[in-house]
């Protein structure tokens, strides 16, 4: 386990003077007056730190924003984007060009997995799935081309925690960067000092945590957020999935208190995964010892905030998933929807949602069953009494006796 508290530095990122606002000021502005031509050519030649041009490329409430998730990440820096689907695919845009390979998780997030398998081809950038768990498989798939190795650091659907030093040792062999989605971890692990080059997230879940809105970020480098906010070369500028300064705003409060946050998803979380893992019901939580990296997550995790707030448990088949998840709906455990990190108990069964992308045979091989339900825990205050529901729900569905 690692001493790393992000939570203070990210408080501590914001200095003030007197009567400023405890929260910095939004910025409603998608252009910026300059003092004089000779610095607004200077801008345009080289970026000058601290300057601001045109709200696409940069502007102060979203510099807030990246800052605190750099500091939240370790990293030296950060771009923010509209989705976490627009930070993928600037990182990966980014780092290939035509003839690249990508050496993916087969485990990854459904939108993920299409842009790669169905998008990314058309720009002669081809990616091979592997199961990211077996680094022999993954150092046989290695080759000159490889120019990015991609996993999440926690996966859909089981959670499979991924190796993350191994396999930056291994994209070290053949000169490629290892990029990580941490969208299901943040705090819990710290993919940088693990040895990710650039780290991912949708900040459309546990981050931001209130499902009010759809953002991303990237974190990496100065030198690699440089490169993704060029004027002339970067994607992160010139695909144009800038983030609207109110939203930066809103979601920076909302960073303030993800440590709070994710210290009760993964209480809440680790204590209904005990409990139905203990009624004999086949449950997938990091936290578990029977969880195949369960030794890895401890080793990989930074201290205090769990093992983080989604479990799975096997309903058995998609019927009785089914019935189940309407049934916890009904009775208040949470509701039926994708996505993740909200403070109620949010739940969807994978292979029929957010996986559905993946062809149904790979998701048989992949272990992702019909009956399988995925549930972000929520913030619940008193979790025995929602587990005296959810148990209710598993007996009238006859999943349990
Ligand atoms: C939701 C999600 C994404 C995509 O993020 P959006 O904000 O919806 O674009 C990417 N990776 C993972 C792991 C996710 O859960």
């Amino acid at each position: 386990m690692f001493q790393f508290d992000p939570s203070k530095r990210i408080l501590d990122h914001e200095s003030h003077d007197q009567f400023d606002g405890v929260n910095p000021s939004i910025t409603d502005s998608s252009t910026f007056a300059f003092r004089s031509p000779e610095t607004m050519e200077e801008l345009f030649d080289h970026e000058i730190e601290g300057c601001f041009l045109y709200s696409r490329h940069w502007n102060p409430t979203n510099k807030h924003l990246a800052t605190g998730l750099a500091a939240l990440e370790d990293t030296e820096s950060a771009q923010v984007t509209a989705s976490g689907m627009g930070a993928i695919s600037c990182a990966l845009l980014q780092l290939c060009q035509q003839g690249d390979q990508i050496l993916a998780s087969r485990t990854i997030y459904g939108g993920t997995y299409a842009l790669l398998k169905n998008f990314l081809p058309r720009f002669g950038i081809t990616t091979r799935f592997v199961d990211i768990t077996d680094v022999d498989v993954v150092a046989r798939a290695l080759n000159d081309n490889v120019k990015v190795i991609f996993c999440e650091s926690i996966a859909n659907p089981l959670l499979h925690v991924a190796d993350i030093k191994t396999l930056r040792e291994l994209a070290d062999r053949v000169g490629a960067k290892l990029v990580v989605d941490n969208t299901f971890s943040p705090l819990v692990i710290t993919p940088v000092h693990l040895g990710a080059h650039v780290v991912i997230h949708s900040l459309t879940k546990f981050i931001n945590g209130h499902s009010d809105c759809v953002a991303g970020a990237v974190c990496g480098t100065d030198e690699f957020v440089h490169q993704l906010t060029d004027i002339n070369m970067g994607a992160g500028m010139l695909l144009g999935p800038v983030l609207d300064s109110f939203r930066s705003a809103s979601i920076l409060k909302n960073l303030h208190t993800l440590h709070i946050r994710m210290q009760k998803h993964s209480a809440n979380a680790a204590f209904l995964a005990d409990k139905l893992n203990a009624l004999g019901l086949p449950t997938h939580y990091p936290g578990l010892k029977e969880h195949p990296q369960h030794e890895l997550m401890k080793a990989q995790m930074n201290e205090d905030f769990g093992f983080g707030g989604i479990l799975t448990l096997d309903a058995g088949d998609h019927i009785s998933a089914n019935r189940l998840m309407l049934l916890m709906q009904q009775r208040k455990v949470g509701f039926l929807a994708v996505s993740l990190g909200y403070f109620r108990t949010l739940f969807s069964a994978p292979g029929s949602s957010t996986s559905s992308e993946i062809p149904k045979d790979e998701q048989a091989e992949m272990g992702l069953s019909g009956g399988l339900v995925r549930m972000s825990v929520g913030l619940d205050q008193n979790i025995e009494e929602t587990y005296d529901v959810l148990v209710g729900c598993l007996r009238d569905v006859g999943i349990v006796r």
